[in-house]
């Protein structure tokens, strides 16, 4: 069955999102065109969400602002929404280490923020990324902006992408999480990877 994905446009760059999900529309991979997630009711019907990188403390604040944090996370945990976090959303994704922002603890991994300085410290380098699709070791051009690490991660969380030997993108069942920003980068895989994952049907 065909997904429904959206992206979550409260703050931060959605567009680069949106536009790799028109690309998997366009390719009869998704249901519909993909959707601007701004407020509780257009989570309706959605079986993945992104949410994008930009500001974590700041999205955050408006998932709670809006009202909108317990009916993500309820339909996270009843298996009827997959989530894929880019840099400010795999923050928000992971489990709280105590810092800001208060985390939604649905991944068991944790994350530091801006773990490789500041905006200035951005940079691009080639990944390896095991996604099992494909076989080999292919590549996958990372782009690391104000990103974070991750510090620990799960026994139940797979590593999907590595720089070097460093974890860079991570999955659990419904879950994707990354460090780098692949929207901008033409390549679909991980996109593609992620509208696949399955929800569980009720
Ligand atoms: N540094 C940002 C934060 O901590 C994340 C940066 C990004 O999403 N590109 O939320």
């Amino acid at each position: 069955m065909r997904g429904i994905a959206g992206v979550l446009c409260l703050q931060g760059s959605s567009e680069p999102h949106l536009a790799r999900l028109a690309e998997l529309f366009a390719a009869g991979e998704l249901a519909q065109p993909p959707r601007e997630v701004r407020q509780q009711r257009d989570l309706d019907g959605l079986t993945h969400l992104i949410l994008p990188g930009g500001e974590s403390t700041t999205i955050r604040h408006l998932l709670d602002l809006f009202g909108m944090t317990d009916d993500l996370l309820a339909r996270h945990r009843d298996g009827r929404l997959c989530l894929f976090g880019t840099c400010a959303g795999a923050i928000l994704l992971a489990a709280d280490d105590g810092t800001r922002p208060k985390r939604l603890a649905l991944l068991d991994a944790t994350l530091d923020r801006n773990a490789y300085g500041r905006q200035v410290d951005s940079f691009s380098e080639a990944l390896t990324l095991e996604l099992p699709e494909e076989h080999g070791a292919p590549t996958f051009h990372g782009v690391f902006i104000r990103a974070p690490r991750f510090t620990r991660i799960g026994p139940g969380v797979r590593v999907v992408a590595r720089r070097g030997a460093e974890p860079v993108l991570v999955e659990a069942p419904g879950l994707l999480a990354g460090t780098f920003h692949p929207e901008l980068t033409r390549d679909l895989r991980i996109h593609r990877h992620f509208v696949a994952l399955k929800v569980a049907t009720h």
